[in-house]
């Protein structure tokens, strides 16, 4: 299927296709005797990740695991369908987020209070599932993948707080989720993701080091693929933040407002991005998913209540 990327190491990128958009969402399926889907994009993406598991030899009852980086519907939106096609599949989640997906009810009203009418033609609604089939990670925990091989969690909190970085055994793969910004494969930009209202830089970086301090072999972004440069990448997403948050409390100092400082802190930080210069038609989607309103609002949230 021309939506499955085969990356080695039995580990398959899978385009989810989020609202019809190509390259802006990517799963992954580690096969194995244990097959595990990391991440299942948003609900309306979850027939298209079944077609992929379908061509990939994944059959409604052969799927063992489905673990998620976080809640965000980008990412989880899918689990309740994921859930009850694959009847076998266990659920993993941090246990900050394990209630919602049990009870998406609150998670559904916040998300239709930040994106109105456009929830349903970007994200669809995150289907319920059964309690007693989800799994709560702490600080840290382990999925096993089969033959020995596992994939170890590892709590990443600062872009929200139940969020989750994932180490595989075999291959030095990390999944990173949305904890070391937004990634373009097209330009090789990379974009802070620090949206309301967990975002926290200390913590934010506290998770870049943490991940360094894996020494993860490759980087899996789930927006969007692999990146092998990892030591100068994670410390691009801990530059990238902290030039977004110096901006955004100097316009915050200069007394603007939401409106305006998102328009200087857009304006002082385009050059940084060759897909924005370039007008690249794939940086317009990522400004659904990282886009300077979002990120100048979680910094200022995140600024309001924290003394310097
Ligand atoms: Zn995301």
């Amino acid at each position: 299927m021309d939506n499955v990327t085969p990356l080695g190491g039995d580990v398959y990128e899978i385009d989810t296709r989020m609202a019809g958009y190509s390259g802006i969402t990517a799963g992954y399926l580690i096969l194995g005797d244990r097959p595990c889907l990391v991440e299942t994009g948003t609900s309306t993406s979850a027939p298209v990740v079944r077609d992929a598991l379908s061509s990939l030899g994944v059959g409604p009852d052969d799927l063992a695991t489905v673990v998620v980086t976080h809640i965000h519907l980008d990412h989880a939106g899918g689990v309740g369908d994921i859930a009850s096609f694959y009847p076998s599949a266990e659920i993993v989640v941090h246990e900050k987020g394990a209630r919602h997906l049990a009870d998406p009810s609150r998670l559904m009203a916040s998300a239709k209070m930040v994106w109105g009418d456009k929830l349903d033609v970007l994200f669809g609604a995150l289907a319920p599932t059964d309690a007693a089939r989800i799994r709560a990670l702490g600080d840290t925990g382990t999925i096993a993948l089969g033959n020995g091989r596992t994939l170890a969690s590892h709590y990443s909190p600062g872009h929200a707080k139940h969020h989750v970085g994932l180490l595989d055994s075999l291959t030095g793969d990390l999944y990173v989720g949305d904890a070391a910004g937004v990634y373009l494969p097209e330009t090789g930009d990379l974009r802070p993701a620090t949206p309301p209202p967990d975002f926290d830089l200390d913590v934010a970086l506290g998770s870049i080091g943490l991940f360094a301090a894996l020494k993860p072999q490759r980087l899996l972004f789930s927006h969007y693929g692999p990146v092998e440069d990892v030591p100068s990448t994670l410390e691009r997403s801990a530059e990238e933040l902290r030039i977004w948050v110096d901006l955004t409390r100097r316009a915050r100092d200069e007394g603007l407002d939401l409106d305006h400082a998102v328009a200087m802190v857009r304006d002082r930080t385009r050059e940084r991005y060759a897909a924005l210069r370039a007008g690249e038609a794939t940086a317009e989607q990522f400004e659904l998913l990282s886009g300077a309103p979002s990120n100048v609002a979680g910094i200022m949230h995140w600024l309001d209540r924290t003394p310097r």
